[in-house]
């Protein structure tokens, strides 16, 4: 049985305070951001109860919604802010976007799995997200048309970081990126580029995050 909208809310502000703002999540707009965003609306119905608990969740084709505090670590480390445009690579269930487009301009998100595009597509208009642009594709290219970015998030773990985001990536702006080998752990970086257009990498903590996968036609 699906519970009410007041008991999601109520899961949702429980979320944001026990599992974000107790660790080191600590922006109001990015906890004010969470607090908004109905995570259940982004996972299988069959998965609507637990969408508020400390985990990873699956949304089909062996993808999965991040864990609720990784959003929120992700999104604080890249300082949103609301004149920014940011590419997402690996859109998933749209969750990850929502909470960007709470927070900035506009939110251009690329996912290879069709279905899932479009899933998060219709989830993220259904909720009157106007400001996300989701595309069909593989982003390891980036989306040149609308660079460069502010803010880069990729949600899906390459083996090295592709010379193509940071090319896209504008002057003063941050990416967080999980990089590493496929199915293992990988580390979570933090890359900026300066206002000269030098490149800094800090590493934030071990994560898990599926392989970003390669369409063959674009190697
Ligand atoms: N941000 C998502 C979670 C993403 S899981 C959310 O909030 O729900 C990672 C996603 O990256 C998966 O859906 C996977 O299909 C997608 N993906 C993997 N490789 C990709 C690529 N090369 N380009 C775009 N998306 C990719």
């Amino acid at each position: 049985m699906a519970l009410d909208d007041e008991a999601y809310a109520a899961a949702r502000a429980a979320m944001v305070s026990e599992q974000i703002q107790s660790r080191d999540v600590r922006n109001p707009a990015v906890l004010q951001a969470m607090r908004s965003v109905p995570r259940h609306r982004f996972v299988p119905e069959g998965e609507q109860r637990h969408a508020y608990r400390d985990t990873p969740l699956p949304i089909g084709h062996g993808q999965t919604i991040s864990q609720p505090y990784i959003v929120g670590i992700m999104t604080q480390l890249v300082e949103p802010d609301a004149s920014d445009r940011v590419l997402e690579v690996g859109t998933g269930s749209g969750y990850q976007a929502a909470v960007l487009a709470e927070l900035v301009d506009h939110v251009y998100t690329i996912e290879i799995e069709p279905e899932l595009a479009r899933g998060a597509h219709s989830t993220l208009q259904d909720l009157g997200y106007d400001n996300v642009t989701v595309r069909a594709g593989d982003g390891y290219a980036g989306w040149p048309e609308h660079a460069p970015f502010d803010i880069i998030v990729v949600t899906a773990a390459p083996d090295h970081v592709p010379q193509a985001l940071i090319d896209q990536l504008k002057r003063g702006g941050s990416m967080i990126v999980p990089v590493g080998p496929v199915h293992s752990v990988q580390e979570l970086r933090l890359i900026k580029k300066d206002d000269e257009g030098n490149v800094t990498t800090r590493n934030i903590a071990p994560v898990r995050f599926v392989p970003l996968r390669r369409n063959d036609d674009s190697r």
